[in-house]
């Protein structure tokens, strides 16, 4: 082995909810785990505002600051928090080879994934500068819906994650426009019912945003298009949100993991285990269903308890920690 291959008993791959909640544990249990943040240290709830559906927070708080709590928490217990961008694995033989920077080589007896999902947003500059601003753009009605209370807003896509949503926003908003690029829904027909059966949605088919329009802070409209008659129309919303779809962050594991059409991670349901053994998965690279920074912090969780319990099962040096089960 040369000199610049380091070792670790335990690399964690992300950080947002999951991959700091995996370091704590892994911590506690004396996996010396080093923890690689990626281009977005702090992961998607960075780019939240306030977060007011994590458990123990009864104020709320702003994504950014709770992520920064998380990787304090996980400091404590000494977790190696490291800047760097992990560009390749190799989980071929029997130990594991991850390489950070394309140039360092790091051997992992176990390595935990938590490199998360991107939302896919359209890509419209009007659309990015409200995002960046905060101003009433968000991939996330869950997340952000609330604070569009008895307003009115706008939601582009037409999948699953569209319907549901967009039958989410409006149990809070006085109205819901849904647009939808096509003359039908991508939808499960039991889905797209439930939009169409709920009075204060109204769906337009076949329109596209043209411009997300603002006074330069917060969004007051969206410009759509009608892609059949070219008609251009403006309607007056405060909030925009986006469900065209996720992206997992998965793209370096091709090849070696299990992985579904849409490069979700594939994991034996009710754990956290991949099917290479030492490997483990956790949040929303895992996750198409529920997409929450509380299941992610969970499934971290699951991720570090899993991956003692495998590295005690392989070293007879290696003991159980007793810290994390009291
Ligand atoms: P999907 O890929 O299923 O749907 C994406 C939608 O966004 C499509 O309607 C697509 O339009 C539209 N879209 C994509 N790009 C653009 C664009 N640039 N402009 C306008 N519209 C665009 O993603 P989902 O997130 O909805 O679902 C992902 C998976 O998760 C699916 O398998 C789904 O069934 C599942 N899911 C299940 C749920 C449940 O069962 N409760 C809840 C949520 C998701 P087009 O149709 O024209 O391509």
């Amino acid at each position: 082995m040369s000199d610049t291959i380091e070792k670790v008993k335990c690399l964690i791959i992300g950080s947002g909810p999951a991959g700091y909640t995996a370091a704590i544990y892994a911590a506690r249990a004396n996996m010396f785990p080093v923890l690689y943040q990626g281009t977005q240290p702090g992961g998607q709830l960075t780019t939240t505002n306030e977060v007011e559906n994590f458990p123990g927070y009864p104020d709320g708080v702003t994504g950014p600051e709770m992520m920064i709590q998380l990787q304090s928490q996980a400091k404590r217990f000494e977790t190696d928090i490291r800047d760097g961008w992990v560009t390749k694995v190799d989980f071929s033989e029997g130990e594991h080879k991850v390489w950070v920077n394309e140039t360092k080589e790091i051997h992992c007896d176990t390595v935990i994934i938590s490199t998360g999902a991107s939302a896919k947003y359209l890509g419209l500059d009007s659309e990015q500068k409200y995002l960046k601003l905060g101003g009433g753009v968000s991939a996330c009605a869950v997340c952000d819906g609330f604070f569009y209370k008895n307003q009115e807003v706008v939601i582009v896509g037409a999948g699953d994650s569209a319907c549901e949503e967009a039958h989410y926003l409006s149990k809070l908003c006085t109205k819901v426009t849904m647009l939808v690029r096509r003359d039908e829904f991508r939808a499960s027909k039991i889905m797209a019912a439930r939009v169409k059966n709920t009075k204060n949605i109204e769906i337009l088919f076949n329109t596209e945003t043209e411009e997300v329009l603002g006074d330069g802070q917060v969004v007051t409209g969206v410009k759509v298009k009608n892609n059949q008659t070219q008609v251009v129309h403006e309607i007056p919303v405060t909030g925009f949100f986006v469900a065209i779809g996720h992206k997992p962050n998965t793209d370096i594991f091709k090849g070696f993991l299990d992985l579904d059409e849409t490069g979700y991670i594939i994991n034996t349901p009710g754990t956290s285990k991949t099917n290479m053994e030492g490997v483990f998965v956790s949040g929303d690279a895992a996750d198409h269903v529920y997409r929450q920074a509380v299941t992610a912090a969970g499934t971290g969780c699951m991720a570090a308890l899993d991956a003692e319990r495998y590295l005690a099962a392989k070293d007879s040096t290696f003991e159980v920690s007793t810290s994390n089960y009291n």
